[in-house]
Order: structure tokens, then sequence, then C-alpha cells
């Protein structure tokens, strides 16, 4: 790789409560459809969004359960930043710091289509946009002809470089997998099976 060359990283955030195929999916999609170097998993300290996270894990074990999620994938790796961060944790902040430590990389952010209708919401998005591309996939059936809407105006409205993501529709979230385990249904093949031992090991959502 000449010094030309910039290194290609993804940056797939999230709750991670808990991680389940779905991220993993639209993780491995992204590194292969946009060239990327890598895949960072990026768990979320304490997002302004989420509050309240009472019944969820906690954030060693969410650290974990990515960990264990993402363990034999070589072109995945965890990244704890917004982990020991006091207060709400913002993107913008977490991808500014990251591109002041290394400047040598360029940024992929990864979201669902709920995150890109949301994106105006979050705080300082056009700051977001300066410092990564973001690639957005589809979730609960949404359209594509709306999502390129809403990216065609957030590209006006804020310079924001955002592409599609092909992906599957994949009909999964933590919300649902966390109901379902407490309810004594089967989560098995939604999230790893390393994940699903942990969380019975750990009593995690009962
Ligand atoms: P929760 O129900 O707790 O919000 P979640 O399943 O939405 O959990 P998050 O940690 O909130 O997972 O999601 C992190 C990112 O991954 C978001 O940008 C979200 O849109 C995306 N994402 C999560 N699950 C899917 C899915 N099944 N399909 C597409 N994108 C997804
Ligand atoms: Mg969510």
């Amino acid at each position: 790789m000449g010094p030309e060359k910039k290194k290609r990283v993804g940056i797939m955030g999230g709750t991670f409560d808990p991680i389940h195929i779905g991220h993993l999916i639209l993780a491995e999609c992204a590194y292969e459809q946009f060239q990327l170097d890598t895949v960072l998993f990026l768990p979320s300290g304490n997002p302004p969004h989420k509050p309240e996270r009472k019944d969820g894990a906690t954030d060693q074990e969410r650290l974990a359960m990515v960990a264990l999620a993402i363990q034999d994938n070589p072109h995945f790796s965890l990244d704890s930043e917004e982990m020991y961060r006091s207060g709400f944790t913002y993107t913008y902040e977490t991808l500014r710091l990251m591109k002041e430590r290394h400047p040598e990389e360029e940024y992929y952010f990864i979201i669902g289509a709920d995150s890109l209708m949301a994106f105006d919401t979050w705080r300082n998005p056009e700051q977001i946009c300066e410092n990564c591309v973001l690639l957005a996939a589809v979730r609960d059936r949404m359209d594509t002809a709306s999502m390129e809407q809403k990216i065609d105006e957030l590209h006006r409205s804020m310079g924001a470089e955002i592409y599609l993501l092909q992906s599957p529709n994949i009909d999964i979230s933590s919300t649902k997998l966390r109901k379902s385990y407490r309810n004594h249904q089967s989560i098995r093949y939604f999230v790893p099976e390393r994940v699903l031992d942990y969380i019975r090991e750990n009593h995690i959502y009962e």
C-alpha cells in the first residue's frame, strides 16, 4: 500500500444489546462492497437517545458479546473508545477524535435505514459528514426510493456523502431479541452461538 492510499475503515456503531447477525451481515456487506481494509465495531457509550437501558446488558457485557461475535473474522475488530468517556457520547465527537489520531484513515460509517431517516436529529450531523462517508442499508423493508430521497436531501442540506449498501432485509432487532429471550423463546441463530452461551452463563436479559 503506497503512502498515497488511505486506509479504508468501516465503522459499525451500535448499542449491541445484544449484537446480532444483522450487525454482522451489514459489516461484511460493507467490507466487501466498498473494498474496506477493516471494520471497527464501536459500541456506543451513553447515547442520548437511549438514556434508560435498565433491562439491558452492562457496558462490559456488551463489549464482551461484541468481542465474542467478531473473534473469528480477521477484518473485524472492537473499538472501545466510547466506553470510557463520561456523560453522553456523540458520534460527531468520536469521529473527530478518530480523525485527529488517524489522519491517514478514511471512515465509512455503516447505518441501517432507521438511522438514516433519523440522521438529522443526531448531534452536529454536518460535522459527522465532514469526517466520514455514510453507508446505509435497508431495514424494515423500507423502499429504496424513500432512502434515495433522504440521501439526496442530506446531500443538499449538509453535503453528506451517502451510499446505499446492498444487503438483504434482515428482520431482526436487539429489542425483539431481548423480549424473545425474556419470554423463553429461542434466539438461536439470530446471535452467534458464543454470544448466546455468554448470555446464558451471565444471566443477561432474564
Ligand atoms: P435496538 O433494538 O436496541 O435499537 P438494534 O437492533 O436497532 O437494537 P442498534 O445497536 O440500535 O441495533 O443498531 C446499530 C446500527 O445497526 C443502527 O444504525 C441500525 O440501524 C443498524 N441495524 C441494526 N439491526 C439492523 C438490521 N436488522 N438491519 C439493518 N440495519 C440494522
Ligand atoms: Mg436501534
